[in-house]
Order: C-alpha cells, then structure tokens, then sequence
C-alpha cells in the first residue's frame, strides 16, 4: 500500500495529527497498536486539566487556544463537549512556579487573568487549607478537556474525512529510504511519503536518540467526607495547580459528573525511566498513595483522603519539560515527550503537526518544542 503520510500511534497527539492531517485532503493512514481510546498509554481517564495562561511556557498559551478552536468547531458538528471553560486556580507563593509562571505566560501570551490575594482566594476558595503567603493567578478560560472521548472523537472525524486506521496493530519497523518511508507490521507494509511517530511512551523506543523518560504516574480520584457537600462540585471547586513550600504541589478538579474529585501530587521522585512495555499496573497502597493521601489531608480537610479509585498512567518527561514535535529528517516528524502537560494542547499540536508535514508556515513559534534543541 502507498500514502502520503502514516502516523503510528492514536493517543492524543497522533489522533490530533490524523484529523488535522485528514482535514487537509492529505491521503493518511493512522496505525495503533491498541483500540482507539484505550487505557495502557498516557490518555486515559476521564478529564485532563485545560489551562490557557500555561505556566510551563509562555509560548504554549497560542497552542492551547488553538486546540480549544478546534474542539470548538469539532463539538459544533457532533454535539460534544470537549472542554469545559470554568476557570483555573495557580496557587502558590508569590514566587511560586505556578503564580510566576502564569504571570509571565499571560503576558506573554495575551491570555487575560485575575491576581487573588491570600485573603480574596481564601474567602472564595474555603476548601484549601491556605499556607500563609499563598495567592492565587484565576486562569478564566481554563477549566477540563475529556480524555477518552477527545481520542475517539478526533480519530472518527479524521476517518470521517477520508483517512484509513488500523487499530490493534502494532508498527514493528520503520525504514525510512531516500525515496519513501515504509511502516512495517506483522501483517503489512505501507510506503508513505513520511511518517509521524507519535508513540507515546514508546517514541523512545522507535527513535532511540531522543531524550524521553517514561514515568510512571497513577490518577487517584476522591470524594468529599460529607457526601452531600457540594464544595468539590467543578463549578466551586475548578481545575487548579497548588505548589508547596517544599516544591511539592498538587494538581486537580472537581466534578459535576460523577462526583468524584481528580487530584495528584507533583514532586514525588521515583518510577522514573521504565520500560512501558513492563509497567507496574500493580496500586501499591503505601508507596502510590501514602504521600498523596496525607498531602490532601493537609491541603483540603473536607476531602475523604482515601482514594476511591485509581489506575496507573505513564507521563513521558523531555529534559526540559517541553514537548519535542517536529521534524526529525525528510521523512520523520516526531510528537512526544508530553512531559505530564500535553493533552490540552493536543488539538493545536496536531495542527502543528499537520502544518509541518505538508511544510505549511506553522500559524506559531515552534522552536521551543524543535526535537534537535537539545
Ligand atoms: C496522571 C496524568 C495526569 C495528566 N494530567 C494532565 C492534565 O491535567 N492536563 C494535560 O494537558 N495533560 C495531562 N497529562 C498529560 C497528557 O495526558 C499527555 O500529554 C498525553 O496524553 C500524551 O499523549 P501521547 O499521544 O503522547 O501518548 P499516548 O496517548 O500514550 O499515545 C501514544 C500511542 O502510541 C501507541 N503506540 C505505541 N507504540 C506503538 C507501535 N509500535 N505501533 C502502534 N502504536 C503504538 C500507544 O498504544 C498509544 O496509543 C497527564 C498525564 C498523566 C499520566
């Protein structure tokens, strides 16, 4: 079989490119070796946190803007949600990573916020149990995206624009020639004009000389000590990222849906540079939730510490904390190394990704996320 492009991959970013790529008339193939929207890679779970002022970098605003256009458009057409807009919480000390990095990403980026004093945030947050210095920068055009149902839908809509998907397949080779690059599986080969790889955890494993280190990371899920108190209902308790003193934090949201409150804890050094294809899938109560339980007793009382679900997740860490999309040679564009903060910026990457492909003008700087920077 001969196309234009195949991306190996559909998690978040390689379904992002397939549509972005199929929206353009490009004749792509997309090749997963799961089903579409499964729970073994780094897009699983309900929600991700959707933040437009990024304190990550101030160049990610325009990206996250991009993707909220995008699945602005796309819900228009089928009826879904794919983000919901409530605001976002940057909590920390003035000189926190999360209240400086707002900052700088909002002026930089034109995203509008509001500054909370410690006693404004306190009096309208009453859920956080405050350190003394603690302020907050109000992220308003935050709020979540959906995980599964953003991955289904975006590789239904690139199928629905003409592209072909094998799910359950897995990419076992990748030759690339002067002439074609061909994608080799157990049971076919496909000769592409180009490829991108966008496996995940597993680019490291098709692109060996990257600078990518899987991690393992689980997502715990709560709910209130009074079941009928509705302060972790989303729309009084949004999306926040909350850095300690000790340089710990914890990141989450509350729910309208099931109820159930999203938080995990940042900082924890260990599960570092796994293997993904031997990831512990195993919850082991005293390493994976002892520190996390007790840092949400400190941090919100009101929140039954004891998680009542969980599952295993894996981010993919890049030695600066930044994604690396982009051009690898003639043939190979790359998109990985989420770092822990990629879905919301996935729609706008594979826009990105699909602008690069074609060697369209990318619509924003990328230099930032180039694969050869390091
Ligand atoms: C606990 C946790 C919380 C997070 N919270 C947030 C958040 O709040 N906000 C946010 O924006 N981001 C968040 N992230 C990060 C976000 O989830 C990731 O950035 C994003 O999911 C990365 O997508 P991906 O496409 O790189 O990887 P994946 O979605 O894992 O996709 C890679 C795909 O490649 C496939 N694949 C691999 N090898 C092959 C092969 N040989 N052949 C065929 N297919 C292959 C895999 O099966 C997989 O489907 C979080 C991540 C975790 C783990």
């Amino acid at each position: 079989m001969r196309t234009d492009v195949v991306v190996v991959g559909l998690g978040a970013f390689g379904s992002a490119a397939l549509w972005r790529l199929a929206a353009r008339g490009v004749q792509v193939v997309g090749i997963e070796r799961q089903g579409i929207g499964h729970a073994f890679g780094s897009s699983h779970g309900t929600t991700r946190l959707f933040r437009v002022a990024c304190m990550e970098n101030p160049a990610l605003p325009a990206i996250a803007r991009k993707s909220l256009a995008l699945w602005t458009e796309l819900g228009e057409r089928t009826g879904a949600t794919y983000v919901r807009q409530t605001g976002s919480l940057n909590v920390g000390a003035p000189t926190s990573g999360p209240v400086t990095g707002a900052r700088a990403a909002a002026a930089a980026g034109a995203a509008p916020v509001t500054e909370l004093t410690h006693e404004e945030l306190a009096a309208r947050f009453p859920q956080y149990n405050l350190a003394a210095d603690d302020v907050a920068v109000w992220d308003p055009g935050a709020g979540i995206c959906y995980a599964e149902p953003t991955v289904r839908a975006q590789v239904a809509e690139a199928q629905r624009l003409g592209a072909t998907v094998y799910p359950h397949t897995m990419v076992t080779a990748i030759d690339v020639g002067p002439d074609a690059v061909t994608v080799r599986t157990p049971t076919t080969s496909i000769t592409a004009d180009q490829v991108v790889i966008s496996a995940g955890a597993w680019l490291g494993k098709l692109v060996p000389d990257l600078p990518l280190s899987p991690r393992r990371t689980p997502l715990f899920w709560f709910q209130p000590k009074d079941p009928a108190s509705e302060a972790f209902r989303l729309r009084n308790f949004p999306s926040f990222i909350w850095e300690f003193a000790d340089g710990r934090g914890l990141w989450g949201h509350g729910s309208d849906e099931d109820f159930l409150v999203k938080v995990g804890l940042d900082g924890a050094d260990r599960d570092r540079d796994i293997d993904p294809d031997e990831l512990d899938r195993y919850i082991h109560p005293r390493k994976d939730i002892a520190e996390l339980a007790a840092a949400i007793a400190d941090a919100f009382p009101e929140l039954d510490p004891e998680p009542v679900k969980l599952m295993p997740c894996m981010v993919t860490d890049s030695p600066d904390g930044q994604f690396l999309v982009g051009r690898y040679d003639d043939r190979v564009v790359v998109a990985g190394g989420d770092s822990g903060h990629g879905f919301k910026h996935c729609a706008g990457l594979g826009e990105l990704l699909a602008q690069i492909t074609t060697k369209e003008t990318p619509y924003t700087d990328v230099s930032f996320v180039d694969p050869h920077r390091f």
